[in-house]
């Protein structure tokens, strides 16, 4: 059932008038720079503010959806009928023990950095990678460490201590690791309703030479094989993974890298990311999928499953 007026002038008051804007257009709070209008926008500038977002839309029967750094989902070009909650609660603090406290919208990119300031290591890993920390949870950011000593998939549950959720029955409950289920490209909360609130994650004591050296070898090498963001927006890798075949080289074994719907491009460097040359619209990025998926389809008689998630109207 839609939400009534009521409802959304009850959640308007309850958020703030000032805070609940209306008609937002998403696509500059995606790194694909593409989305149509929310009807309603709210920022949480802290845990407290998210719980009671959420807390709030489900209590009124208003659809929601909790947005960090909009790096792994489509909009769809008309947008989203409801509430969208972006997450900028980015408070945190890093403790004597090595524990990082922080709240679910930090960005993982300024943790990384204040975290090599003051020595702590485990998190300079992901550097490069787009991510807020409630998108790193929720998706279990990962990444292929290049140097030969260390070559291996690296996982945030790695460095995962516990986490503050709003669970289902809108109780705040902290919950670790067994109840995340962790897995590649997955955790809990693709199956659940719950919102990660904040983290905690265990870091240790690193050697400031060699964490550097992580940063300027992980950069390096994201920078040679992926394009890159501030030039080309895109949301990282579109199909998953496919054991022992990678998603990317199936796509340019079909002679599609460079290939265009509108503004919406196969990357000419890798074949798995799709870059908006400009005024890409949704549309044209999910008939791109769908050629590059008949594609593979035809010729390996495999199917590629996207990896990002679609959202609002198409
Ligand atoms: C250029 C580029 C390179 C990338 N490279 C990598 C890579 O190397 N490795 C990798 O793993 N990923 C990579 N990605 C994908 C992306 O960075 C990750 O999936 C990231 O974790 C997304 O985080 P986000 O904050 O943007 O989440 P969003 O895209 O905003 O949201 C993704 C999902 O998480 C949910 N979510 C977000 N916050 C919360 C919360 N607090 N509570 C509950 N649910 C929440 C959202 O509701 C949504 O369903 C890349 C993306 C880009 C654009």
């Amino acid at each position: 059932m839609p939400p009534t007026t009521t409802a959304w002038d009850e959640i308007v008051r309850e958020l703030g008038e000032r805070r609940v804007k209306r008609d937002v257009t998403l696509a500059p709070f995606t790194t694909f720079k593409i989305g149509g209008p929310a009807d309603l926008f709210f920022e949480a500038r802290n845990a407290d503010d998210l719980a009671l977002a959420v807390t709030s839309a489900r209590r009124l029967n208003i659809p929601y959806f909790v947005l960090g750094l909009g790096a792994n989902i489509l909009i769809g070009d008309r947008g989203f009928r409801g509430l969208i909650i972006r997450n900028a609660a980015a408070h945190h603090r890093f403790e004597a023990s090595g524990r990082l406290w922080t709240e679910s919208g930090a960005l993982v990119k300024d943790l990384i950095q204040e975290a090599v300031r003051l020595g702590w290591s485990g998190l300079e890993h992901y550097v490069g990678i787009p991510s807020t920390v409630g998108g790193a949870i929720w998706q279990n950011l990962h990444f292929l460490s290049p140097a030969p000593e260390r070559e291996r998939t690296m996982f945030i549950a790695e460095v995962f201590e516990s986490c503050e959720i709003l669970n289902e029955a809108n109780e705040r409950v902290t919950v670790g690791s067994d109840y995340v289920r962790f897995a590649y490209d997955d955790s809990v909360f693709h199956h659940t309703r719950d919102v990660i609130l904040a983290a905690t994650f265990r870091l240790v004591r690193g050697d400031s030479a060699a964490m550097h050296r992580i940063l300027q070898e992980n950069l390096s090498w994201r920078g040679s094989r992926h394009p890159w963001l501030e030039w080309h927006p895109s949301a990282g890798s579109i199909f998953k993974k496919i054991e022992g075949v990678g998603a990317g080289r199936l796509v340019d074994q079909c002679g599609l890298k460079g290939h265009r719907v509108g503004d919406a491009q196969i990357s000419h460097i890798h074949a798995n990311i799709m870059v908006n040359l400009g005024q890409a619209t949704a549309a044209d990025v999910r008939s791109l999928i769908g050629i590059a998926q008949r594609a593979v389809r035809d010729k390996f008689d495999l199917n590629l499953e996207p990896e990002i998630g679609f959202i609002g109207e198409f």
